[in-house]
């Protein structure tokens, strides 16, 4: 029987995918009508982003899964109408491109590359960089992105440490976990990337004490969620020299607000969400294959864990 997919994100992206998302399916051997206009009672997937005007998930008595478009799932998980299970967005696409971003930021905040794109004096200053491996750089969260990441700069030679709720063992990083591993985390470290979900037990993550534990002048690098960082705190410690630069990526509210104060700090640079996108071509690989396991009666992956929020 022709499985029924509603797809529900902005119109627009539609678009991207209507094409890469039907290819997907045929070559998982799915039968599958894939539309933006199904009538509800018909539904057997959806495949969906938290800013499309679907938000009562009870009027899909027949749906089997949600299929997120996004990885951070903080607005859905919580949805009290959703009884179904929820998937989040795996993607090769989305793992490249954090892996580039935050390798990008990494190594302009390591070599100092902004004292020689704006030198307005012409100031002469040899002073070459440290090496990679003089320079520690903790990644907060070690899940499908801050495990490339970590990857990625300890290949480089970073003397890389992470952190993340339950042990892990990755090669070339210090793995620390749990409340007690936080304090060794981020001890001195010069360079910190957020790559955590937005959950209750990860809102400011970064407050005021802990951002006293890291090595003086140290970067904050954001492309996890804006409630991981308490942003009082972190003016706070940029403007009395503790943190030495924030690039963030995600903001408590988005658009970030034009009168916010990071858009006017001279020590802050503000990227609009776009440290990584899903890529349609390959999330649709992954949303194929997971209709295939629904409709094979194998499990979904990549389940949510509604407790836990992530
Ligand atoms: P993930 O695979 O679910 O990994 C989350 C990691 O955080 C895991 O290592 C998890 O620990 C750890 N964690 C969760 N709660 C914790 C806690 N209370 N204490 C310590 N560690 C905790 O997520 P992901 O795919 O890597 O994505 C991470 C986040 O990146 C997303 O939630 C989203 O907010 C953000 N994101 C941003 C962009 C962007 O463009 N800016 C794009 C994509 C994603 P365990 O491994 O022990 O479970």
């Amino acid at each position: 029987m022709t499985v029924q997919v509603l797809f529900a994100a902005k119109p627009e992206r539609w678009l991207e995918y209507e094409t890469p998302l039907n290819k997907a399916l045929k070559n998982a051997g799915v039968d599958a009508h894939v539309s933006c206009d199904i009538p509800s009672a018909d539904v057997d997937y959806i495949v969906y982003a938290p800013n499309s005007s679907v938000q009562d998930f009870s009027v899909f008595p027949k749906v089997k899964a949600v299929l997120s478009l996004w990885a951070g799932v903080e607005t859905i998980a919580p949805n009290p109408t959703l009884n179904v299970p929820l998937a989040r967005m795996v993607d090769h696409g989305l793992s490249q491109g954090m892996k580039e971003w935050v390798t990008g930021h990494v190594l302009r905040h390591h070599l100092g590359m902004d004292a020689h794109i704006a030198n307005p004096n012409h100031r002469w200053e040899p002073i070459a960089p440290p090496l990679a491996e003089q320079r520690s750089v903790t990644v907060l969260g070690l899940g499908e992105l801050g495990r490339v990441c970590a990857q990625t700069l300890a290949h480089l030679g970073f003397n890389v440490s992470g952190w993340s709720r339950s042990a892990k063992v990755i090669e070339g990083v210090h793995c620390f976990h749990g409340d007690a591993g936080l304090k060794a985390a981020l001890d001195g470290a010069e360079i910190v990337v957020l790559l955590l979900p937005d959950t209750a037990a990860t809102e400011n993550v970064l407050n005021a004490e802990r951002l006293s534990w890291l090595a003086k002048g140290a970067a904050i690098i954001n492309p996890g969620r804006g409630p991981l960082v308490d942003d009082d705190a972190l003016l706070a410690a940029l403007d009395k020299g503790q943190v030495g630069h924030a690039t963030l990526d995600v903001f408590r509210i988005e658009p970030l607000p034009q009168d916010h104060a990071f858009w006017a700090h001279p020590k802050v640079t503000v990227t609009p969400h776009i440290a990584s996108e899903t890529r349609a071509w390959t999330a649709s690989q992954c949303i194929a294959e997971n209709i295939r396991r629904g409709k094979a009666c194998e499990p979904f992956l990549h389940l949510v864990d509604r407790d836990a929020g992530y």
